[in-house]
Order: C-alpha cells, then structure tokens, then sequence
C-alpha cells in the first residue's frame, strides 16, 4: 500500500490548472498536498487535508470518486487516472489520530448543533476552532448520522468514528447522546439557556414509502431501518428489494453478507440509480437485477409487479395486461428519504418546503433567526462531501452573525 501511494503521488503532474480539484465538491487542494507528500511532508499534507475537509478520512472512502477528482485527473485522459482516494485516505487515516486541532481560548459564546452526521461534525470542529462551546445533540446513542447507522461497515469502517469522537471531545465538544430535539427539550429552550445559535443538521431519515398496498405488512422493511442494525431483522432467504440507488445496492449487500441467500433488486423502470462502482460491487457479491417491473402491491407472498411494455425506441408504452407475482420471504423498500417534521412541527417560524426541507437564505439561516441549517436536511438526500461543504459556508456565517449580534447588542 505504501509503495503504491508513493508511485501513484509521483505520477502527479502537478498541473496548472487543477482539474481534480474542479472536480471536488469541497475543492481539496489535491496538487499542493501531493505535492507536500512527495517532499515527505505528510504531517503537513494531512493538516492541509484537514483544514479544507474536517471528514477528509471519510470522504477518501466513500466520495464517488470516479465522477469527481479522479473522473477529472489529466492522467485518466492517455492512461489511468491517479488513484487521488488512496493517497488521501494514507495521509488523513495516518495524521488523523495524532493531530492536535489548535482553537482559540474561549470567546463566551455557545453553539448547540442538533445532529451528529458529517455536516453537525463539520460544523462542531469549526465552531470549536474560533472559540465556542459547542454542544452536540445526537438522538442516536453514537455520532456519525448516516456514517454510522447507513452506510455498511465494510465500505466505511465504524472505528472512524469512534476516532472523532475522541477527537470532538479531545477539543472540548460536549455530546448529549439519545437526545432528540423536538422530545422533551426544544429549540427555544436552547436559545433560552443562552446559546447564541443553533445549527441544524438532522439530514432525512424518514423513509419514502411506493404509495401502494402492503407497505404495513410483517415482510416488509424499510432500506435506512435495516441498514440501522441489520442483525436485528430476520429476512428469510429469498428478498426483494425495490429501489435502485445507493441505499438499495448497501442493503443487498449487508443482506447477503448476513446470510440472504438469493437478493434481487427490482427496477422500475430500464436503468439504475446507483453510482456504477456500487452496482458492479452488488453485482460480483451475488446480487440479482430486474427491471421494468412497476410495483403495484406488496402481499404476504411478496411484490406484485406489472411489466412495462417498450416500443422499438425503448419508451415505456403501458403495461403488460398480466401481473406478476414475485415470491420472496422479504421485502425492503428503498425509495429514498425525506426529513421528519419535528423540528418544524416544534419551533414556530421555522419553515419547510413542499417536501419538508427547511428553507434556508444563502446564509443557511432558516426562516428564524439565529438558526441555521445545512446538510441533507436542507438539499435533499445528496453526499457527504456536499454536506460538509455546505456546512463549512454555514459554519462561517454563524460567526458572522454572532459577531454582528454581539456588537449591535453593546
Ligand atoms: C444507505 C446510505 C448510503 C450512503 N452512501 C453514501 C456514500 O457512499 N457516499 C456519500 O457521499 N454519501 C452517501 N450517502 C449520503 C450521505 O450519507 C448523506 O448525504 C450525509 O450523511 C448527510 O449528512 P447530514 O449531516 O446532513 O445528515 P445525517 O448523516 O443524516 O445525520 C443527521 C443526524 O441528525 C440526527 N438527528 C435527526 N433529528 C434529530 C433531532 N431532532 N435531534 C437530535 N438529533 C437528530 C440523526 O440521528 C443523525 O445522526 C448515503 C446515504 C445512505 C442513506
């Protein structure tokens, strides 16, 4: 592995014009880091990984590289493209633990961030950095969001997160576990125990239900509840699973390696949604694909499909007059997911769109003041190196706002 990372940061031709870092949603200044790797800086290298990206561990596993600083790489052009992921999770995973995250002495003021997923983590280290007293509120018993309780272990390790709640506590962040904002303290209580702002970032855990018969029924799960503790779910042999984007390929995956014999992830339509790295991957750990098959009930036998027809174009023309019934002991639904309304049904003024995102100003502060918001819970089910990017801006703006505040109150 060493070997590999040292040949492959070699091959950086350092360009001018880095289009690797166009391509990286949070701009990691790959040329220059590379650059202090192959001048044995690694100590430097993680440190400016660090700065620009608090979850830079995470991202060099579980970004999709190939549409982003790899898909870009001027190598991939005449040869193969640099293996950018690798390098970066060598320098972050090796400087990660022995880091020491200066932060100013505190300055008197209290942040609360509800939600410990990548954008609450990104924006605690921030906060925490300019001399605030962060305080995190986790509903969950651990932090990670969807880096603990969605994505499977064998793709992101959950030792990585145990590692930055050390390190969170290392700096000074308090962490209020399985508690749920909107239960028995809500958000004004925050504000009336003085914190100076609240960053919001509670993501989208409420399942997406097909809007068809059946989804109540003993045989059927949801994809984010079985991926939240698989071992707690007996699927039988044979499941079926509806839905083709990440989530769907992550359990099928977990499935099989918890002993499902036979999986099948169900279309409805031609294609997949899924990056194709976690398909090719779902694909060679056994999984099966069907497609064109629209779901028109879910019984205890499992799903009832109607087949698309398609003309010679390819365009979905109606449905085949028979039904079919798929047989399976299981069926987890994994149709994406939109925010729960609890804070919104909780804290008056604070406002969602049609789907339930808060609405928020370039700023991310919501439609009250003070608070703010960003991650998932703001765009819609995205990534989490689009989460820690919009979190960095937030994170910025609060600081703003709490200076101008503290300056107009004196
Ligand atoms: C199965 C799955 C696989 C994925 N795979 C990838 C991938 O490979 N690569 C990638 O980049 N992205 C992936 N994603 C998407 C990515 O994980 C999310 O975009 C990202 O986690 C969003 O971060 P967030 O901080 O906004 O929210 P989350 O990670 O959802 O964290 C929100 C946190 O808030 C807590 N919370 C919610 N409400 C409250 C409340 N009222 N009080 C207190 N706490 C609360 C939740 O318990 C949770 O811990 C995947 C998503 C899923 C579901």
């Amino acid at each position: 592995m060493t070997n590999y990372v040292i040949s492959e940061a070699a091959r950086c031709l350092n360009c001018k014009k880095p289009f690797c870092q166009e391509g990286c949603p949070i701009r990691t200044p790959i040329p220059q880091v590379i650059h202090l790797l192959n001048e044995n800086k690694l100590n430097e290298a993680g440190q400016m990984l660090f700065d620009n990206n608090p979850l830079s561990i995470v991202c060099s596993l579980i970004c999709n590289h190939a549409n982003q600083c790899e898909g870009h790489c001027i190598q991939g052009r005449k040869n193969s493209a640099i293996h950018i992921s690798d390098i970066e999770h060598y320098i972050s995973d090796t400087y990660f633990d022995k880091m020491k995250i200066e932060c100013a002495p505190w300055n008197g003021k209290m942040i609360a961030i509800i939600g410990s997923g990548p954008a609450g983590i990104a924006v605690a280290i921030i906060m925490t950095k300019k001399g605030y007293k962060v305080t995190i509120f986790e509903s969950k018993d651990k932090i990670g969001g969807v880096m603990q309780y969605g994505i499977p272990e064998f793709r992101l390790p959950r030792s990585i997160m145990d590692r930055y709640k050390k390190k969170l506590i290392e700096i000074g962040v308090s962490i209020r576990p399985n508690t749920t904002i909107g239960g028995a303290l809500e958000i004004h209580n925050l504000l009336e125990d003085g914190y100076s702002a609240v960053f919001i970032g509670t993501g989208v855990w409420r399942p997406k239900t097909l809007g068809v018969k059946g989804e109540s029924l003993g045989n059927v799960h949801f994809g984010i509840d079985y991926l939240a503790s698989p071992k707690a779910f007996n699927l039988g042999n044979n499941l079926a699973i509806i839905g083709t984007g990440n989530t769907a390929m992550d359990v099928a995956r977990t499935a099989l390696r918890q002993g499902v014999e036979h999986v099948t992830i169900y279309s409805h339509n031609n294609t997949l949604s899924a990056a194709k790295a976690e398909v090719d991957y779902a694909r060679l750990d056994g999984c099966d694909f069907e497609y064109d098959l629209d779901t028109v009930e879910i019984t205890p036998e499992g799903p009832l499909f109607r087949k698309i027809m398609r003309n010679e174009e390819g365009e979905a023309i109606g449905f085949e007059p028979e039904k079919v019934q798929v047989k399976c002991d299981s069926v987890i639904i994994c149709v994406s997911q939109g925010p729960k309304n609890k804070l919104i049904l909780t804290t008056p003024g604070l406002k969602g769109n049609d789907k339930g995102l808060l609405i928020t100003e370039n700023t991310g502060m919501t439609t009250v003041e003070g608070l703010f918001a960003a991650g998932d819970v703001v765009s819609g089910a995205k990534t989490i190196v689009q989460a820690v990017a919009q979190a960095k801006v937030v994170a910025e703006q609060m600081d703003q706002y709490i200076k101008q505040k503290s300056e107009a109150d004196s």
